[in-house]
């Protein structure tokens, strides 16, 4: 990993490497495998920050699955907005029935999961689980049930690996958090 980075006149630091990241995925693809082993789940994979999870998550599986996208609240810089709405919604009949794994990059207060969560159990699936990549457990104020857990981090901002500040960062490879 390289050292520090600056993004729009802030430093990060390096935190989670690209090989950490992939052997965390491997495992979680296989325990996602063996518990869905027989059935197809459908991922739902949260925009924009999931989606590089998304892509490994899925082919660290080996079960058939099918894949969708949605798009959820938006980020405020560096602080959660608070305020969450769906922007590309689910149609119904895309869940009924359906084991439904949520992919998301990162739970920080849980507000986002809080309210998608019910929204979609609306729609029937047969069962709803999250995996999320990062999870900020002690920023963590709702009562979100995450089934799958790359990383509990602190309560600080990171970048990288689909995660962004202000629209940059996605594209690098690694985690990196922001410096003091
Ligand atoms: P929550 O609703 O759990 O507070 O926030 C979830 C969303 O906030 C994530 O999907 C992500 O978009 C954004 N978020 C939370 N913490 C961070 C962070 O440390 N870095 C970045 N880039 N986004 C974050």
């Amino acid at each position: 990993m390289k050292d520090n980075i600056e993004i729009h006149g802030l430093s990060f630091r390096p935190y989670i490497s690209q090989a950490q990241i992939a052997e965390k995925i491997a495992e979680i693809g296989q325990q996602v495998s063996r518990d869905y082993k027989g059935k197809s789940p459908l991922f739902l994979a949260v925009l924009n920050g999931a989606f590089m999870f998304a892509a490994d998550l899925i082919r660290a599986c080996e079960i058939d699955c099918a894949i969708s996208f949605i798009r959820l609240a938006s980020y405020d810089g560096l602080n959660s907005s608070g305020e969450v709405k769906t922007v590309i919604g689910l149609q119904d009949e895309d869940v009924k029935g359906k084991d439904v794994v949520i992919i998301e990059d990162i739970v920080d207060t849980g507000q986002t999961m809080a309210h998608f969560v019910p929204q979609l159990e609306e729609m029937g699936p047969a069962s709803v689980a999250i995996a999320s990549f990062l999870v900020k457990r002690e920023a963590l104020e709702s009562d979100v049930d995450i089934k799958y857990v790359g990383f509990e981090i602190p309560n600080r901002f990171v970048i990288g690996y689909g995660l962004d500040y202000d629209g940059l960062g996605r594209n690098i490879p690694d985690i990196y958090q922001l410096a003091d």
